[in-house]
């Protein structure tokens, strides 16, 4: 399904907000300061900066209030658009493209891009676990980047990033866990030992799963097998790759548009920002047309994560926009 940019959402600043309300208050306003639902759309000014006034606790409140919006002065028509922008293309999109695309500085972009990554990010502690009876998670593992590096600017400016030392210390270690047929989660870790795929799988995974994974120690000598109803994996070292509907292709699947999408799209990030990267990773796969989200549904989900997160957020990035 195809995005129908002439949408007056991405053009006029009332449909914006007006589409921001249906998908905030689905049963009406509600003050977001003290849950009040007697509240009064005021009328003039205030009506075109959406403001609401409410009888419990006398406040006047928008939309935006309480979200990661509140206090930005980009319009709304261009949020909604960078949204749609990031939320339908696969591999992501650089702030270079938004940039360029929304008409808004490079940095503006950047600290949006970042924005909405955290209105991807689920809530913490929202997420049922994943699997169930009779439903296979895979678990795998990659690496990307490197933990310690070098900056270099060249002559012309050109930013170049090069590994300090060598070797598997050096580098930035991914865990995936991906249901099938279903949404995906990823774990940015120091190392992957076996405490920590254990806390990972004890945190995530419905113990009535079956787990497949390849031959790595990691999975079949640490307590992991006895996290699921059943522990299966695939010798990738004998060039076993699938038994019966045992295989791990999902998570491969999911780091291989990770990766296009970090080479050919984002080209580099830093250590600190890795796990804001993979949760929009994690969103898209987990909101793919595959599982009947298309589009226009996907940037509306990603909307529905503004709220309640902009404490997290205010820590990274103090007033910039
Ligand atoms: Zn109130």
């Amino acid at each position: 399904m195809a995005v129908n940019l002439k949408d007056p959402i991405y053009k006029d600043e009332k449909a914006a907000r007006d589409h921001l309300e249906a998908l905030r208050w689905p049963d009406g306003a509600y003050c977001p300061r003290c849950g009040g639902f007697e509240v009064k759309k005021l009328g003039g000014k205030a009506a075109d900066l959406g403001q609401y006034n409410c009888r419990d606790c006398r406040k006047k409140f928008t939309v935006t209030v309480g979200t990661l919006f509140e206090r930005s002065h980009i319009p709304l028509t261009t949020w909604l658009m960078a949204f749609q922008l990031m939320s339908s293309s696969k591999k992501g999109m650089s702030a270079h493209q938004l940039h360029r695309m929304l008409g808004v500085t490079y940095k503006t972009a950047w600290f949006m891009a970042h924005r909405i990554r955290e209105a991807m990010a689920p809530a913490k502690g929202s997420q049922e676990p994943m699997g169930g009876k009779g439903k296979v998670v895979e678990a795998d593992e990659t690496y990307h980047g490197k933990t310690k590096e070098i900056r270099t600017q060249s002559v012309d400016g050109r930013v170049k990033y090069k590994a300090k030392g060598r070797g598997g210390a050096n580098k930035r270690t991914i865990i995936a866990l991906v249901e099938r047929g279903g949404s995906a989660r990823t774990f940015h870790v120091a190392h992957a030992t076996f405490a920590k795929v254990e806390q990972i799988v004890s945190e995530n995974v419905d113990r009535e799963s079956r787990l497949h994974t390849d031959e790595s120690r990691l999975y079949a000598k640490s307590k992991v097998p006895t996290m699921v109803a059943e522990h299966e994996s695939v010798r990738h070292t004998a060039d076993e790759y699938v038994r019966g509907d045992v295989y791990s292709n999902s998570a491969e699947n999911y780091f291989s548009v990770f990766k296009r999408g970090m080479k050919g799209v984002y080209q580099h990030c830093s250590e600190k920002h890795l796990h804001r990267y993979l949760a929009e990773f994690d969103f898209r796969y987990s909101n793919r047309s595959k599982v009947g989200v298309e589009d226009t549904e996907r940037a509306n989900r990603a909307l529905q994560g503004i709220a309640g997160k902009r404490l997290t957020y205010r820590r990274t990035s103090e007033a910039v926009l």
